[in-house]
């Protein structure tokens, strides 16, 4: 069975992950089951460069491949900010209290588009790099709603469904999302190995 890391500590990522490789017969470790911590830095510019950053780090010292991912809430207003500094934006903030600073920053703005992106790095056996990007476009909504989700979500509001992220249920959100995106063209990816 070839074993595959997760480059995450974070148990929903790990169980979606796991969900779709262990039926194609890969074993799937996280970080989670390695007593090694990692010191990473993640000083990238893009998504893809933060990506690749985690899954290289723990590649050198494994050997075994790597899968790693990076996303965000990106503004089109505001140049795409936060972006890649989501989850360190206004860190000491919770995540009401950001939301307000932003819906507040958009009050009377009409260019309300949004996108939240993930980027995953897979790197192959031989140590090579491929890139798999997932979008998911919605608006900015006017105020908060909903409390399903975490993050940005209660002020994402997805048209097509004519709700934001935080009022689906989690199913579905997860059957939309950026991740889930990105996840299906890797899976296209490895499935054609
Ligand atoms: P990470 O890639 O898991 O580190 O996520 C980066 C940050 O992007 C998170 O801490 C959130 O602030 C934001 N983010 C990413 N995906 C979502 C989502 O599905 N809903 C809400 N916020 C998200």
């Amino acid at each position: 069975m070839t074993k595959i890391l997760i480059a995450t500590k974070n148990d929903h990522k790990v169980d979606e992950f796991k969900s779709m490789l262990e039926p194609f017969g890969y074993e799937v470790l996280s970080l989670n089951d390695l007593s090694e911590e990692f010191d990473i830095v993640e000083d990238g510019k893009t998504f893809e460069e933060n990506a690749y950053i985690k899954a290289k780090t723990i590649y050198d010292k494994l050997h075994i491949p790597v899968i790693s991912d990076d996303s965000g809430f990106c503004i089109k207003y505001f140049n795409d900010y936060p972006g890649i500094y989501s989850a360190r934006f206004r860190q000491d903030d919770s995540y009401e209290v950001k939301n307000q600073f932003l819906l507040d920053e958009l009050d009377d703005v009409k260019e309300r588009d949004c996108k939240y992106v993930c980027v995953i790095c897979y790197i192959d056996t031989n140590g090579e790099a491929h890139y798999y990007r997932g979008e998911c476009h919605g608006m900015v909504s006017e105020k908060m709603c909903g409390d399903n989700g975490f993050g940005y979500d209660p002020i994402f509001y997805y048209p097509p469904f004519e709700k934001t992220m935080a009022e689906l249920p989690m199913d579905v959100k997860n059957s939309i999302s950026h991740r889930h995106l990105a996840l299906e063209k890797l899976m296209e990816d490895l499935g054609n190995d």
